[in-house]
């Protein structure tokens, strides 16, 4: 008889304070490094999440430098396939943070969240390197001008019309579906022809915009842009919500392989928000709860992700948690464990409640069916597309 060596699940990294070897923090092999190069925008949208516990503009300088970075990364993400996403506040007013560590780190990822008003600053080799542009924008020109100021929406069209050619990856349209008027014809246009992005990626608003008629009202869109999903099996209506719902539906396991189980927006696994002072939060919208913080790039250190799914949270008894695998944990968290009542009610709730509709909507047009007569380069889109890496996947 033999005795078993205890199985290691994952590369060793070390601690720098004691020296002492630990499991790496991190879950699975791939790490997203979200980069805040600065808290500082150009913009003032109305329902900025940072702008929540005084943290937009708070901090506009980085304060780690480049061999720190380096230095983290050789400790704490050794054998890690890291993939950086470079977000802010806007990270293009950081251009020069941006270009270091796209030439210090030419084996990685670069993927930018931007609102797309200096993009054309940016050279047209780092255009190249990046994989994806999750570009900002509410919907139509009126939708965005109204959420982000005038002009807004025809100039991001035209700075990604103009870089369109030079961006070596996808341009995913990043929309925060807020205004509850938002129509099913602005959203489709955005992925129409003649426009700049290859998908669409939206979220419900995590502010109290669901009252009166207003859930009825997206459901009607949901409902238009359902149909028009699977009324094609020859092409891929690109609005990635609706392309993950359906992969994780027809295929479970590819809900759970990149986050072993876990919320697929890459919190409780393998997301790293860096703030500009170095400290490391697992959610961008988070960032002012002090027990959040799970490292520091100056200090050189990193734990697990503090925010998991717990049993005070509603997931496990829902009808959607094995293809939502939990949405947003920052909701659920301040609904159920913070027990924020009415953040519950007025946003939480209805969210989970346009999850659920969207799940029963897509069951009826027989998903298995549209998938079995579907081409091969749907079929490899649908399971394999790189955007689902970069957002939430579910909306
Ligand atoms: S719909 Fe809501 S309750 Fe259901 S699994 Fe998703 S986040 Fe959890
Ligand atoms: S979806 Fe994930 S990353 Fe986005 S706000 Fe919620 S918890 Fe944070």
């Amino acid at each position: 008889m033999h005795t078993a060596t205890p199985i290691q699940f994952f590369p060793v990294s070390t601690n720098t304070e004691t020296q002492a070897p630990y499991p790496s923090p991190i879950v699975g092999g791939r790490v997203e490094l979200q980069l805040l190069t600065t808290l500082k925008c150009n913009l003032k949208c109305s329902y900025c999440s940072l702008g929540v516990g005084e943290v937009l503009g708070s901090q506009i300088e980085v304060e780690y430098d480049i061999e720190q970075l380096s230095a983290f990364i050789d400790t704490q993400l050794k054998g890690k396939e890291v993939y950086v996403t470079f977000y802010g506040g806007e990270p293009t007013l950081n251009k020069p943070l941006m270009l270091a560590v796209m030439q210090r780190f030419p084996g990685f990822r670069f993927q930018l969240q931007t609102n797309a008003t200096l993009i054309d600053d940016l050279p047209d080799w780092a255009l190249g390197r990046l994989s994806n542009v999750l570009a900002s924008i509410d919907g139509g020109q009126a939708t965005t001008d109204a959420y982000r100021g005038r002009g807004i929406y025809r100039q991001v069209i035209k700075n990604l019309k103009e870089v369109r050619a030079k961006v070596g990856g996808s341009i995913t349209a990043r929309v925060t579906w807020g205004n509850p008027d938002t129509s099913f014809e602005e959203l489709d246009l955005l992925v129409g022809e003649g426009t700049p992005f290859d998908y669409l990626y939206w979220q419900f608003v995590a502010d109290a915009q669901y009252g009166g008629d207003s859930l009825a009202k997206r459901q009607a869109v949901l409902v238009q842009m359902i149909a028009k999903f699977f009324s094609r099996t020859d092409v891929l209506y690109p609005l990635i919500p609706l392309m993950g719902m359906v992969r994780n539906k027809l295929f479970p396991s590819r809900a759970q392989e990149l986050y072993a189980g876990r919320t697929q927006c890459r919190v409780s696994t393998h997301l790293l928000n860096v703030m500009p002072s170095g400290e490391i939060f697992p959610c961008p919208d988070m960032l002012y709860v002090p027990h959040m913080k799970m490292g520091d790039v100056k200090g050189n250190w990193l734990k697990a992700s503090p925010l998991q799914l717990t049993s005070a949270m509603p997931c496990q008894a829902c009808e959607a948690y094995a293809w939502c695998r939990g949405n947003c944990l920052k909701n659920l968290y301040n609904g159920y464990v913070k027990q924020d009542a009415p953040y519950r009610t007025e946003v939480v709730e209805p969210i989970c409640e346009l999850i659920r509709f969207m799940g029963r909507e897509i069951d009826q047009h027989q998903p298995q069916t549209w998938f079995d007569q579907t081409t091969p380069p749907v079929r490899k889109l649908l399971l394999e597309c790189e955007v689902y890496e970069y957002v939430e996947v579910m909306p």
